[in-house]
């Protein structure tokens, strides 16, 4: 073979050998092309068969159970896991208002996602919804329509967001979101994944909605019943009760005595809850009294009971139920610790107290005892209440009414009382009527006295010794005198009794004063037959006086003695007791004497003798009151000594004057 040959050769050889490469080349193409066809037909399975496995996993959720939760919830733990993402939430539209709530969310902050509110358009699921558009976010931040208010509240910085609709026909009811800490973290083919799930939980959705509406319905209906029915079981009760309390508190008003009322509660409590055994007990000064009972005899604790007082402070559980004024039901006393025992009703296993209640008042407790254990109920308490209010009522109406006639009585004896006294007042004025006509005619004829004398003088200075003329005159002057000063001790008295008196004490002769008087009434005396002796006191020193009311006591006291004595003598005597610093006057007279009966009465005004009061002894009973009056004024004292059909003294103490006063 030459060089020829052997180029040639090596031509074919070179073009064979390319010729080899380039088909290499080619199969290597082909091959690749092939793996890489069956890479993606490989991913593509995969990703059918997670899409399988997910509707295989949420298809027997959304059907097994119709809680709309319950389906979320799996949905989205089932959606979190197979693609791995932070969080999962769904976001339905609230039909009314058109916002977008969150109504389950998965995740870190899935508690607190849930129940946010978009308003309609908001935010990037609010887009979804509005567009009825899927949506892939590659990156939040680079978007304007992301909500960042909800990743500052949770704290989570999401990057990536993938957002489905849920439908439901045409509408819109939703929004299925998936969300995830990575930038460019979701594809088509996680959404493609995600669509098929988002379709079938829309339905799962809106089934459980439809059921949700229809059970909520149907349990509102339910609802509705029972409570209707409940409604009318209330009312009847309520009807029952209302005609029982009428009756009560009929039978119990009509009552009005207060043991009555007592009585009819507990008989009206026995319609209400049959008892053996029955007693109330009303508070009184921090202890409760027995006020009535019924069946104790039967027990033989009918003595114990009549007798039961029971300081509050002894018997802690009925305190407590006067302080709450809450009833008290005892089903077994030995389970009690606070149980107080009386060794008489030792028998007592079960008990109920209720609280007989006026106001914010505890009158007393309504008690029901029981020799078996457990024979009380809180509805048993319940059912006495309207009673025990309607008892207290009427309790207070009693007490009210025994008040009114308490009242009533008294006011009888009042008026009785009053109406005596007015009867006495009157026989007083009545007598006082006839006193003063008398004292009036008694008065006119004191005065006609002095004016008879004064008309005697008057005839004597006509006819009598012209010597005597003036004796005459001077008596004349004493006796007008006298007639006034008698008008005027009759004001004078008057005023005396007033108080009105004005007196002036100054220092008085009383020998002098007696002496005038003497002298003055020497002629009545002469004129009745009778000796006047008049004995002056000897060294007497002045009495602390008003002259004319001294000269008054005089006169009444020798006047009454010449009056009342028929024959005798009228002795006056003047003396004075340095020790105890006084003056005393004293009248003796030997006349008809004082009956011990009038005594006692002899200074009363308008008062007179009994056996002189018809006599024709003249006088107006105002003579020893007037006397006395004036020697009260003077703080003096006067005595008066007599004996029938021998005589009279009268004597007055009277203070000396004393030094300057
Ligand atoms: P009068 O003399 O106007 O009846 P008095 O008040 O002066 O009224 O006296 C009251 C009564 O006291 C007289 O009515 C009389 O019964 C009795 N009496 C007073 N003084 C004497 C006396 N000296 N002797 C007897 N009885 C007197």
């Amino acid at each position: 073979m030459n060089d020829n040959d052997v180029v040639i050769e090596l031509r074919q050889r070179v073009a064979e050998l390319e010729a080899a490469e380039a088909r290499h080349k080619r199969v290597e193409k082909e091959l690749i092309r092939n793996l890489e066809e069956r890479l993606m037909t490989e991913e593509t399975l995969r990703q059918r068969n997670r899409e399988l496995a997910l509707i295989h996993h949420a298809g027997p959720a959304f059907s097994s159970t119709l809680d709309l939760d319950r389906v979320l919830v799996s949905v989205l733990e089932e959606t979190g896991r197979l693609l791995d993402v932070v969080g999962c939430s769904v976001w339905l539209v609230d039909s009314e208002t058109g916002e977008l709530f969150c109504q389950q969310a998965t995740g870190p902050q899935g508690k607190a996602v849930r129940g946010w509110r978009l308003a309609p358009g908001e935010g990037l699921a609010g887009w979804v919804a509005s567009r009825g558009e899927s949506l892939i976010v590659p990156d939040t931040r680079a978007d304007e329509r992301h909500f960042k208010d909800i990743d500052e509240y949770t704290g989570l910085r999401l990057r990536s967001i993938l957002g489905v609709p849920l439908r439901v026909r045409q509408d819109v009811i939703g929004v299925l979101q998936v969300v995830d800490h990575k930038i460019n973290r979701f594809n088509v083919t996680d959404l493609r994944l995600l669509e098929p799930l988002a379709a079938s939980a829309a339905v799962a959705i809106e089934n459980a909605r439809l059921y949700g509406a229809v059970h909520q319905e149907l349990t509102q209906r339910k609802r509705a019943e029972a409570e209707r029915e409940r409604l009318l079981i209330a009312e009847r009760e309520q009807r029952l009760l209302a005609e029982t309390l009428r009756e009560v508190t009929l039978a119990l008003t009509s009552q009005m005595s207060h043991e009555a009322v007592l009585d009819e509660i507990l008989h009206q409590a026995q319609h209400i809850v049959p008892y053996r055994t029955a007693h109330i007990v009303l508070l009184k000064d921090d202890t409760l009294r027995i006020a009535h009972w019924q069946g104790y005899k039967a027990f033989g604790s009918e003595e114990f009971i009549s007798k039961l007082v029971q300081p509050l402070a002894d018997y802690p559980l009925d305190a407590e139920a006067m302080r709450t004024r809450k009833p008290l039901v005892i089903h077994d006393r030995y389970q009690e610790p606070r149980w107080t025992v009386d060794h008489e009703t030792a028998w007592v296993k079960s008990h109920l107290a209720l609280p007989i209640c006026l106001r914010d008042r505890v009158l007393g407790l309504l008690r029901l005892d029981s020799d078996v254990s457990g024979e009380f109920s809180a509805e048993d308490a319940q059912r006495l209440e309207p009673l025990a209010s309607a008892a207290a009522i009427a309790l207070e109406n009693a007490r009210l009414y025994e008040q009114v006639k308490r009242h009533a009585v008294e006011l009888e004896t009042r008026v009785a009382e009053r109406t005596h006294e007015l009867a006495e007042a009157n026989e007083r004025l009545q007598e006082l009527d006839r006193l003063k006509s008398r004292f009036v005619s008694d008065v006119s004829h004191e005065l006609r006295t002095p004016v008879a004398n004064i008309k005697l003088y008057l005839h004597l200075l006509e006819h009598g010794k012209v010597e005597k003329h003036s004796d005459y005159l001077t008596v004349l002057r004493e006796q007008s005198d006298r007639q006034s000063q008698l008008v005027e001790d009759i004001l004078r008295l008057s005023r005396l009794e007033l108080g009105k008196e004005k007196v002036e004490f100054v220092p008085v002769d009383l020998n002098a004063v007696v002496g005038q008087v003497v002298t003055a009434l020497q002629p009545a005396a002469e004129a009745a037959n009778l000796e006047l002796f008049f004995e002056p006191g000897e060294g007497l020193p002045p009495v602390r006086a008003e002259r004319n009311q001294l000269a008054q006591v005089v006169t009444n006291l020798v006047t009454n003695a010449i009056k009342y004595t028929p024959a005798g003598q009228v002795r006056i005597n003047l003396c004075s007791d340095a020790e105890c610093g006084q003056a005393c006057l004293e009248v003796h007279d030997t006349g008809m004497g004082i009956d011990p009966q009038d005594l006692p009465h002899i200074f009363e005004r308008f008062y007179r003798g009994q056996k002189v009061g018809g006599s024709t002894v003249p006088g107006t009973g105002l003579g020893l009151s007037i006397v006395k009056e004036i020697v009260d004024l003077h703080e003096g004292k006067i005595e008066v000594e007599s004996q029938l059909g021998t005589g009279s003294t009268f004597r007055v103490w009277l203070p000396l004057k004393q030094g300057n006063k």
